[in-house]
């Protein structure tokens, strides 16, 4: 008899929040009573779900921000999905936890060292979280091209998740595909199924009951013919809880009770791929994502999602001019000690996770005794480094106007870099991209990205 599964995958994640003057989550507005969102949405979302044991029976990721986070103020809540991790791969032999890169950088907008940076840094992150080698990655706002592929194939990952329509043709969501990629390479491809997961997301009446929802979304959902079949309904984690209140319950009945009367069983992706792996392969569609009917477009200019953003464009431009000149200065700056200034970037997440002292870190990278002036120099280099990854942090992008938090940070964050690099290398650096600011402002109110950028710049010249 054919087999039908479902999995549920949930993809965790805030972005950065912290101010770069305090390295402190300033307390946020709409997240009363709690001080912060993160602490709002462990509160009715990650915790609730982590106590009910939910995280045992679904596929998710966890964002390396949110993790971070966790660590330092929501210890309950990571301890116990860790837990549950683990009790999911001694049950199963196989993970229910993913991956995802570093910051939630759009990759198909990123260049290949940076996808390399992001995709190493947040195997590191998994890694120092769980314990083990991940099996797969989840991308941010499942933005993919096949240089972001061939990056994920390179550093041992298996698959990913992605929206049926990233697939170049018509395929069946309950199977899974293979791409093949350069040097021989190839990943696996699940789809999710893309009405269940609007369902599941926007149509709270459809979640109020798990037994009607099986009854009335799902069963209809699988075909009658011979193969097994895979359903596999991704949306944000939040959702569970949080977007929608009491959906943790749903989730939890719906995993321990509601399918299995349903005769319908519940698994993840790599459980799956283990026993289906793909025999079919695909091509898919170069720069799209699950969030944007244009491709990528909602991530570097106006696009139907957000028509009144012309902020946009000139923010990518001016990150984009940001990271060439912090780069030329990290390669310039550190040619005389590094013998691989990328490997090096690569490796400091080590650093950042605290697996590793600044010490050992750079007796690795750097080809010789160097002194301590030069020391501090590189260290201040790799500080800059670390910020200019987090500045493309993709909720910068994410929402129609430029006068919100997100867009915000990532320009304190660039301009955090900026001062970093000048003051590293004793040059004047800012006047350079400074023009590039001019383009960018709320249309809705009077913040200019200038008057941001300058702010950081003088509070950071007063604190440092
Ligand atoms: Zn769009």
């Amino acid at each position: 008899m054919n087999r039908r599964a479902l999995c549920i995958h949930g993809h965790f994640y805030q972005p950065s929040r912290e101010d770069p003057f305090t390295g402190l989550i300033p307390n946020e507005c709409g997240a009363e009573p709690y001080a912060n969102w993160n602490e709002k949405i462990n509160a009715n979302c990650y915790l609730p779900n982590a106590r009910l044991g939910n995280f045992e029976k679904i596929s998710f990721d966890l964002g390396p921000t949110l993790t971070g986070w966790m660590q330092a103020n929501a210890v309950e809540t990571l301890e116990l999905i860790k837990s549950s991790e683990q009790t999911h791969r001694s049950q199963w032999q196989a993970d229910n936890a993913i991956a995802q890169p570093f910051h939630h950088t759009i990759l198909p907008l990123a260049s290949r060292q940076d996808k390399v940076t992001q995709v190493r840094w947040g195997i590191a992150d998994f890694m120092h979280t769980f314990g083990i080698m991940p099996q797969g990655m989840w991308l941010p706002e499942t933005a993919v091209d096949l240089e972001t592929l061939s990056v994920l194939a390179e550093n041992n990952i298996q698959f990913t998740i992605l929206a049926p329509w990233q697939s170049d043709e018509e395929v069946d969501v309950s199977q899974p595909y293979r791409v093949d990629l350069e040097n021989g390479k190839s990943i696996s491809v699940l789809f999710y199924h893309s009405g269940l997961s609007t369902c599941i997301s926007f149509d709270a009446g459809s979640t109020i009951n798990a037994d009607s929802f099986i009854q009335t979304c799902l069963k209809d959902a699988f075909s009658d013919n011979e193969k097994d079949q895979l359903l596999l309904l991704a949306s944000d984690g939040e959702l569970y809880g949080h977007h929608q209140p009491f959906r943790d319950k749903f989730l939890n009945y719906l995993l321990n009770g509601a399918l299995h009367q349903a005769e319908i069983e519940y698994t993840t992706p790599g459980r799956w791929l283990r026993d289906h792996p793909p025999v079919k392969s695909i091509h898919i569609r170069e720069r799209t994502s699950w969030s944007c009917d244009e491709g990528v477009q909602r991530w570097r200019g106006e696009c139907g999602c957000t028509p009144h953003s012309s902020w946009k464009k000139p923010l990518r431009h001016f990150m984009d001019a940001v990271a060439e000149v912090v780069d030329e200065q990290y390669l310039r700056g550190t040619q005389f000690c590094l013998l691989d200034p990328w490997q090096a970037r690569d490796d400091y997440i080590q650093v950042l996770l605290g697996d590793q002292s600044y010490s050992e870190w750079e007796a690795d990278h750097t080809g010789r005794k160097i002194s301590q002036q030069e020391s501090q120099k590189l260290h201040q280099l790799m500080a800059a480094q670390v910020e200019r990854q987090r500045m493309y942090t993709s909720c910068g992008w994410f929402f129609e106007d430029f006068d919100r938090i997100e867009p915000r940070n990532n320009i304190r964050y660039a301009a955090h870099a900026l001062m970093l690099t000048e003051k590293a290398c004793g040059l004047d650096l800012i006047p350079q991209v400074r023009p590039l600011l001019r383009m960018i402002y709320s249309t809705r109110s009077s913040l200019t990205a200038e008057n941001e950028f300058n702010y950081t710049v003088r509070r950071l010249t007063e604190t440092c």
